[in-house]
């Protein structure tokens, strides 16, 4: 999924992300809740009306950002009392209140409100972390079955209003759409991997359409990251969706894929492609540099997207060093549509069944 934050994925208009073949991507609560306020976007038709996306859209919670942008935020077991990056003013978010902005903001798949664990953390803290993500899932769930009625949805008319354009052809606007939102879980429990069995089953316990793994991420070793993921996923049913929050190159993105992980979200894609670091079939390309100054060549030989079929290292370069927007946008198409052919290519060899030798042949690790 790339990452929309504010209903924006930066520097691509929507007909293109239909292009490449996005099918779902991502909007953070926290930032939309502020602004433009969860009311603005329910009166425009939802997030999918607002921003004129007619595909699946998935918001997390909050509690991610609450936690990260705020130094200041202030947790009880009522919630989080939180205040503004953007003018200092103060809020509130509980599991209701951010369930409440999540049916507002009308994405198809929302998250519980959990409390994203710090790294590093002690036991005990771990513990007493994963025990309120645990009753704030159950209040979610239970806030959400009192309101799933109120999403501020139109299907179809924006089957009418934007004919779907994926030519992949599995994904059919109108049809299969849910009267409602999934509210998918949320397994915390930090790095210790009994806890996160401990959480991964008392989630279940509760039961969600999905699941997600967060709080990785946090600055843990990657090892570590792979660790978890991995003794996580046995407690999670693999029968249904599972989410691996906020990773990761393109190189990590396929192993947790073959660890079982479905979903996958990351800023990385988009973020590296504005500071010039893009994502190649030959591995990172700091398109900054001077040396790529008089370099003709395609940015990636091997990709299809419009940027390598049209364009030089050479311009790319130029864009760059001279602070152009069309640098950002032309960055962000690659590198997206790179994330999004690895996936196609997973995705393709999990369905032939060849997805050993996908790991070891295909694709081609970025030399050091
Ligand atoms: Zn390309």
């Amino acid at each position: 999924m790339p990452v929309g934050t504010v209903a924006s994925v930066k520097g691509l208009p929507q007909d293109i992300l239909e292009e490449l073949g996005v099918r779902i991507l991502l909007g953070n609560t926290y930032h939309l809740y502020l602004r433009p306020g969860v009311e603005t976007v329910r009166n425009l038709g939802g997030l999918h009306g607002f921003m004129a996306w007619p595909r699946a859209i998935l918001t997390d919670s909050g509690g991610f950002q609450v936690f990260s942008l705020n130094d200041l935020s202030k947790v009880t077991d009522e919630g989080v009392t939180f205040r503004s990056h953007l003018d200092g003013s103060s809020h509130f978010f509980s599991p209701e209140s951010a369930m409440e902005a999540q049916i507002g903001l009308g994405a198809d798949i929302i998250m519980a409100f959990d409390e994203c664990t710090e790294y590093p953390a002690d036991r005990d803290r771990t513990k007493a972390s994963m025990e309120l993500t645990l009753r704030w899932a159950e209040r979610s769930k239970k806030y959400f079955e009192e309101h799933k009625g109120e999403v501020p949805w139109e299907y179809p008319v924006a089957s009418t209003q934007y004919p779907d354009s994926d030519r992949t052809g599995n994904w059919q606007l109108g049809t299969g759409y849910s009267p409602t939102q999934s509210l998918f879980g949320i397994v915390q429990g930090g790095m210790d991997l009994a806890l996160r069995k401990e959480s991964a089953e008392r989630t279940v316990e509760i039961g969600f359409p999905g699941y997600a793994i967060g709080g990785l991420s946090v600055g843990e070793p990657r090892e570590r990251t792979r660790e978890v993921v991995e003794a996580t996923l046995e407690h999670i049913p693999a029968d249904k969706p599972r989410y691996l929050m906020g990773v990761g190159t393109p190189e990590e993105i396929v192993e947790y894929a073959s660890l079982g992980v479905d979903m996958m979200d990351c800023v990385l894609p988009t973020r590296a492609a504005r500071h010039g670091l893009l994502f190649t079939s030959e591995g990172k390309v700091s398109i900054k540099q001077a040396r790529y100054a008089q370099d003709a060549g395609p940015l990636d030989p091997n990709c299809g997207c419009r940027v390598c079929q049209r364009y030089s290292r050479a311009y790319l370069r130029h864009l760059y060093a001279s602070n152009e927007v069309l640098a950002q946008v032309l960055n962000t198409l690659h590198n997206l549509s790179f994330y999004l052919d690895t996936m196609r290519r997973v995705r393709h060899s999990i369905q032939l069944g060849e997805e050993s030798r996908f790991l070891s042949g295909v694709w081609s690790r970025p030399r050091p």
